[in-house]
């Protein structure tokens, strides 16, 4: 149940207008007919000396979720901002390299010294236009941020090795972009080696779905070697021009809104906690929440190491002022003052522990049918991992034939192989139900599934895993399986 700020106006009895101010002092901007949480209206009734009951006990779940949804910028109010990059492939196909090569090129370039700090994330310049680089890559940390909530990433890059090739993780990567809806860019790497097959790279992207320009797609391309720093400049340039396409723009005349990536607690300075900061303005002073903690910015330094004292938009920096330490992919906001900070932040924890107490909404074989009914599931996001090739194929072409009105099946991902952490990950993120055929997946991996609470599920019969899941969709699942 929420409450229209119109309403709430009226039960305090005052001006609508007066109440949309106490918002934006929060970090929120509502319009009159616009339904605020209830967290929030407790909040603000408190302000007036009122004590705000919750009218319905169901609400729970949707409370103070979204503050990100509730932001409603004027259009007018928008500027460009800078895209916000991660950079994914197969083990050693040189996505470290690839991101030492951008930095060398473009960081030191100009910078006394050239020494950058470690923060999470690099900010670099082309041609005048700025982007900003997440430090960790792969799919299983872009994942992880999203199965938190978190979507930072604008675009993300596709390394591949020119001698090696698409391989299991290029796999991964390029399903675990698709489903998070991030545009690809290609970069063929190790383009320097004697036996680097460019072309063969990109057929077999486009075996993988992955058509690049050349092939009619439009998806770009570009051949680098981050050994030699090859190519580096157009890799940027394609960025820039993919994210003008994309047309990224924030607010910076707001309070921020932002996503902590990385955080520690450091000896001398406490907890530190490096936030990208996803629109709005940041300064040291600000009071802030972020996940459970709160505080206030005492400091904050940037990737070069240099101090600054506001940031706008797209901007990475470490934080200190934090009561706490907050979990990268936790959201971070400026709010009103230290007390509201601190507020809200109690009571988020009392949330956690309260959530802890109770089973995660996910999707299970067991209560599909129910959840159907219920309007809760309308695709049934399916990973297929299996020993073979023809049997991923097989399962895929079967799984898709069963969507109905109700509810329709995709899967997300197929692949051969064993079912790993990622695969968890992946379907954490996307409310995913995984299935394994003729493999064993490690205890490790079980057991993950089921912290989690993911549904996990191998057969050694392919019309075994069909009838399964036509049967849970029907709600006739033989409960003893
Ligand atoms: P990652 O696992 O994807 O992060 O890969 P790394 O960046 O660690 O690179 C794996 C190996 O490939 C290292 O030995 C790199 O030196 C090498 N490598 C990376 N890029 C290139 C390149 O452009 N050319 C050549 N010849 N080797 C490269």
């Amino acid at each position: 149940e929420k409450t229209i700020v119109k309403d709430l106006a009226e039960r305090i009895g005052v001006e609508p207008n007066e109440i949309i101010m106490k918002l934006v002092n929060l970090g929120i901007m509502a319009a009159v007919n616009q339904e605020i949480d209830f967290d929030t209206v407790e909040i603000i009734a408190e302000e007036y000396g009122i004590k705000a009951i919750k009218e319905t006990i169901e609400e729970e779940e949707e409370e103070d979720e979204d503050i990100l949804e509730q932001i409603v910028d004027n259009p007018e109010d928008l500027v460009k901002r800078a895209p916000i990059v991660t950079v994914m492939g197969h083990v050693d196909h040189g996505k470290t390299s690839l991101l030492d090569a951008i930095r060398k090129t473009k960081v030191t370039a100009g910078e006394a010294g050239g020494i950058t700090q470690h923060i999470g994330a690099s900010e670099v310049k082309i041609n005048g236009e700025k982007i900003v680089f997440l430090d960790t890559p792969g799919h299983e940390a872009f994942t992880t941020l999203r199965a938190r909530g978190a979507e930072i990433t604008d675009i993300a890059i596709l390394v591949v090795a020119a001698d090696d090739g698409v391989m299991p993780q290029t796999i991964e990567a390029i399903n675990h972009a698709k489903a998070a809806e991030v545009p690809l860019i290609v970069a063929v790497n190790k383009i320097d080696k004697p036996n680097a097959n460019p072309d063969r790279v990109k057929q077999e992207l486009a075996e993988h779905g992955v058509l690049i320009e050349e092939w009619g797609g439009d998806v770009v391309s570009v051949s680098v070697s981050a050994l030699k720093g090859e190519g580096i400049d157009q890799l940027l340039e394609m960025i820039i021009l993919v994210s003008e396409m994309q047309e990224l723009k924030a607010n910076p005349n707001r309070p921020a809104i932002g996503t902590i990536i990385e955080s520690e607690l450091n000896k001398g300075r406490g907890p530190v906690a490096t936030v990208i900061v996803q629109t709005g303005t940041l300064s040291v002073g600000d009071s802030v929440v972020a996940g459970h903690t709160h505080g206030r910015i005492r400091a904050m330094i940037n990737d070069k190491g240099e101090r600054v004292t506001k940031v706008g938009p797209s901007s990475a920096v470490e934080i200190q002022g934090l009561s706490d330490v907050p979990e990268a992919g936790d959201r971070f906001q400026i709010v009103k003052d230290d007390k509201t900070a601190r507020k809200i932040a109690e009571r988020r924890q009392q949330k956690i522990r309260e959530k802890n107490l109770k089973s995660s909404q996910r999707v299970s074989l067991e209560d599909l049918f129910e959840q159907i009914q219920e309007g809760k599931v309308k695709d049934l996001n399916v990973i297929v991992k299996a020993d073979a090739q023809g049997s991923v194929e097989a399962l895929k072409q079967s799984l898709l034939k069963l969507s109905n009105e109700e509810v329709r099946v995709n899967v997300i991902h197929g692949a051969v192989g064993t079912v790993t952490e990622s695969d968890i990950l992946l379907a954490s993120a996307s409310n995913a139900i995984i299935i394994g055929f003729n493999v064993r997946p490690s205890s490790s991996v079980t057991n993950m599934a089921e912290r989690e609470s993911i549904e996990l599920k191998t057969y050694r019969i392919i019309y075994e895993a069909i009838e399964d899941i036509e049967a849970a969709m029907k709600g006739m699942l033989d409960p003893e399986y």
